[in-house]
């Protein structure tokens, strides 16, 4: 079952959101009206640990002062233009931007676990051939402020206790090429006073970038990294994630094993099985081969359906052979399970939904005024 939910009242933000505004600045803002520097973690744990979704409603606060942060900021620079719940407990969001672009983020709850997916890129540039999220590149990297807005627009929506435990970086775009801000934001949601989620708590998925993955190791956290392999031999995988062409398995596989040794995180490799393109045979013995010896742990997931892509998903026999050939070779492998399936949940596809609707409605208007 399907639930579209009535939108909180939600107005599109022209003002600039308090999350992205340097720490410094707010200072002085405040500074300006006679306000304490305290003031800025007081207003931003109103927003990332106390759920306050407007100043009025930040109670802790002087009167004008909070009539004063509504006249110059937004509590959030997005806002929600879409909510998808599933019986199964999934939520999806997309988020309209306050430059008109959208994106979206997942909440997913089982087992006592509440894991926020959500993206770090307007759209992605890495082209692979099967996902939604690159099929019109991409537009930008997201700020800070707009990836907190995700953890905490999801984080509302928790059943009780109303918290998020887990974060997976599996939305749309490619995390390592907004790691900064995707770092900076990360130890806010680390933080005591921001969402209290512990880097071990957080997945970080890579299409797989060397260099970006060693500075990842590099920043002594304690992230958990899983690498988008999907192929196990150069010319299949560049067929099916076109910056292979210009990295190869062999640099992505040395750059994964430092961030074993430097980390000791396991490593997890993805593998998007596409029905008879990557799950013969003798691919799952080539991936047997490639990760048997690692401490690795491979994630297989069945292609979730994208609109107008010609892939199909995998038959249960060749994922059942598949699965035994890679365990008989020692190496860990699960089967991704499927959540929120009914409600477009596989990385950009609701967008994409809503953006044509947008398109459709837009070519309507404007053949009525040629009328
Ligand atoms: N850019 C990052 C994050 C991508 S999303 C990366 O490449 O890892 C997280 C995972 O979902 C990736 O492994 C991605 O390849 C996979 N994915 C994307 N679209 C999919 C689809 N339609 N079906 C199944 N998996 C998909």
């Amino acid at each position: 079952m399907i639930a579209a939910l009535p939108l909180a009242v939600d107005s599109l933000a022209v003002l600039p959101g308090i999350l992205d505004l340097p720490l410094d600045r707010f200072r002085a803002w405040l500074g300006e009206r006679g306000q304490p520097p305290m003031r800025v973690n007081q207003i931003r744990r109103q927003i990332l640990a106390n759920r306050a979704e407007s100043f009025e409603a930040m109670s802790d606060l002087p009167k004008e002062l909070r009539g004063e942060l509504a006249a110059s900021f937004a509590p959030f620079s997005t806002r929600v233009e879409r909510h998808l719940a599933a019986a199964d407990g999934t939520h999806k969001l997309v988020l309209r931007l306050a430059d008109d672009r959208t994106i979206e983020c997942v909440l997913i709850q089982d087992d006592g676990r509440a894991t926020a997916c959500i993206s770090t890129q307007v759209g992605c540039g890495m082209g692979c051939v099967f996902c939604a999220s690159g099929l019109n590149g991409v537009e930008r990297n997201l700020t800070v402020g707009e990836m907190l807005e995700q953890l905490v627009r999801l984080r509302n929506l928790t059943a009780t206790p109303g918290r998020l435990t887990h974060i997976v970086v599996m939305g749309m775009g490619e995390p390592l090429a907004n790691l900064d801000a995707l770092l900076a934001t990360l130890a806010i949601a680390g933080d005591k006073n921001g969402l209290g989620i512990g880097a071990r708590h957080v997945t970080i998925s890579t299409v797989g970038l060397p260099a970006k993955m060693r500075e990842l190791a590099d920043s002594g956290k304690q992230y958990h990294l899983a690498v988008s392999l999907h192929a196990p031999n150069n010319s299949l995988r560049t067929r099916i994630v076109p910056t292979n062409d210009k990295t190869g398995i062999p640099a992505i596989l040395a750059a994964a094993d430092e961030f074993f040794e430097k980390t000791g995180r396991q490593v997890t490799y993805e593998y998007v099985v596409l029905g008879g393109l990557n799950d013969h045979l003798e691919h799952s013995r080539q991936l047997a081969g490639l990760l048997a010896g690692r401490k690795a742990h491979v994630n297989l997931i069945p292609w979730n359906d994208v609109e107008g892509l010609p892939y199909t998903r995998p038959h249960d026999d060749d994922l059942k052979r598949f699965i035994d050939t890679v365990r008989r070779a020692g190496v860990s492998v699960k089967v991704r399970k499927r959540k929120g399936a009914e409600i477009d949940a596989a990385c950009g596809q609701l967008r994409r939904k809503v953006e044509s609707e947008a398109n459709h409605r837009g070519t309507e208007t404007q053949s009525r005024k040629e009328e």
